[in-house]
């Protein structure tokens, strides 16, 4: 017999630190002393394993632009499983899917495969200190550029401040060449590169948040970003682990007409398997190994299951309508949605701040309470969303306007009986 949710979380517990394999998974930040345990996935919908069917708003916090189990994608990965599943020596998809992000994303006219979104940030970062010979990185509090050690920082006190280590193990002589700025504040901004600017070898920012809330960037700011960048040598760097080939095809720099210097990709360029990438101007990424000298490298960067899957999405993603139907979906559920709080959206990327009216703008402390509420109560409904107040919602393909009425009805549910 298979074990109930109970039994599960009790062994997990045991053999994993927490019980999960990335935090946010525990579920604690709503409120929840168990998480659910998952079973299969079909297009929008979840099984668990205590038999519930849930609908589910997180899609893997987003590489599932086709909803799970997508059937493309399934059949493109058995095909290439039957053939191999790992080579470590070049293959023809490798190229293919290479040629796929360069035809697509504007800033990127070579690109490399590794296998996480934290991989490709922490390279894009290595390279970019590589091309221009300095050190020091600027960074906004609220993004999330995965853990590698340099971006796990805090902002130190004043406008423009060297960054101080955010978790134990993380030596200070790392985040020291981090600076923090806030989001949408072109004015730390510019303080930092007075500051720093001759030692800055890139600024790093997601061009449309989507870790503290989905938050866009105001008008002027990624632009700003470009003209301080220029002025001091450093590298722009976007990334668009959440936002590349959601909010357009060839993410938020295609959508929003400003290009960086080098693009992180990661999240739905793998079509729900382990692939993420980094690429940019030639120039800048020719100065990896092999052809130049900064090093970077992956047993299973390219692996021929993942490049399948990717390549089964993308090439899927090339059709316009595509984003035309994601974008009236996503603005179905955000009108649906407003009148229970602020809705910020961008594309199929949103995020309903609970009971609140003001715009957020930069890194804010929310009502993790209020959104714990909104989520049990709506966990109770067989509805799931993102875990987290500072999370988006992805709506995808596989969410008819049947899901979307569904969940809003809910919400609003929810709010009459005074949850919300
Ligand atoms: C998810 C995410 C990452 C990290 O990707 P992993 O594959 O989880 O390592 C990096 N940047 C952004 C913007 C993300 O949302």
């Amino acid at each position: 017999m298979a074990l109930t949710r109970t039994e599960l979380w009790h062994r997990a517990q045991k053999v994993i630190p927490g019980g999960v394999n990335s935090p946010v998974r525990a579920m604690r930040g709503v409120g929840l002393d168990e998480p659910f345990f998952v079973k299969r996935g079909d297009g929008a919908t979840l099984e668990t394993a205590d038999g519930r069917t849930l609908l589910d708003w997180v899609q893997s916090w987003g590489p599932l632009i086709f909803g799970h189990a997508d059937p493309e994608t399934v059949e493109a990965v058995r095909e290439a499983a039957l053939d191999g599943t790992s080579f470590g020596a070049p293959t023809e998809r490798e190229v293919e899917l290479a040629q796929e992000l360069v035809d697509a994303v504007p800033s990127v006219e070579l690109v490399r495969l590794v296998s996480s979104g934290t991989e490709a940030a922490m390279s894009a970062v290595r390279l970019a200190r590589g091309f221009t010979h300095r050190d020091r990185v600027i960074k906004f509090a609220g993004c999330y550029h995965g853990h590698a050690d340099g971006f796990l920082v805090s902002a130190g006190s004043g406008l423009a401040t060297l960054g101080i280590p955010a978790s134990p193990g993380v030596p200070s002589g790392v985040t020291n060449d981090t600076i923090v700025c806030e989001y949408n504040d072109v004015e730390s901004v510019a303080a930092a590169v007075a500051e720093y600017g001759e030692g800055l070898a890139a600024i790093i920012v997601e061009p449309i948040a989507g870790n503290m809330g989905c938050v866009p960037p105001a008008p002027g700011f990624l632009e700003a970003l470009r003209l301080l960048c220029d002025a001091s040598g450093a590298l722009l760097i976007f990334d668009e682990v959440i936002s590349g080939f959601r909010v357009a095809r060839g993410g938020a720099q295609e959508r929003l007409g400003v290009t960086p210097d080098l693009t992180v990709l990661g999240k739905i360029v793998g079509g729900g398997l382990p692939l993420a990438a980094f690429g940019g101007r030639a120039d800048v990424m020719r100065v990896l190994a092999p052809s130049g000298s900064v090093y970077q490298a992956g047993t299973l960067s390219g692996n021929p299951i993942a490049t399948a899957a990717g390549l089964s999405v993308l090439r899927r993603l090339r059709d316009d309508d595509v984003y035309a139907e994601l974008e009236r979906r996503s603005a179905r559920l955000a009108d649906g949605l407003a009148p229970f709080g602020r809705v910020q959206r961008v594309g199929a990327m949103l995020t309903l701040f609970a009971g609140r009216d003001e715009p957020v703008e930069r890194f804010t402390e929310l009502d993790t309470d209020r959104y714990g509420e909104l989520f049990r109560g709506l966990l109770e409904r067989d509805i799931y969303i993102a875990p987290s107040q500072y999370e988006c919602l992805f709506p995808s393909l596989a969410h008819g306007d049947d899901e979307i009425d569904a969940t809003i009805a809910a919400v609003s549910a929810l709010f009459e009986d005074g949850n919300g």
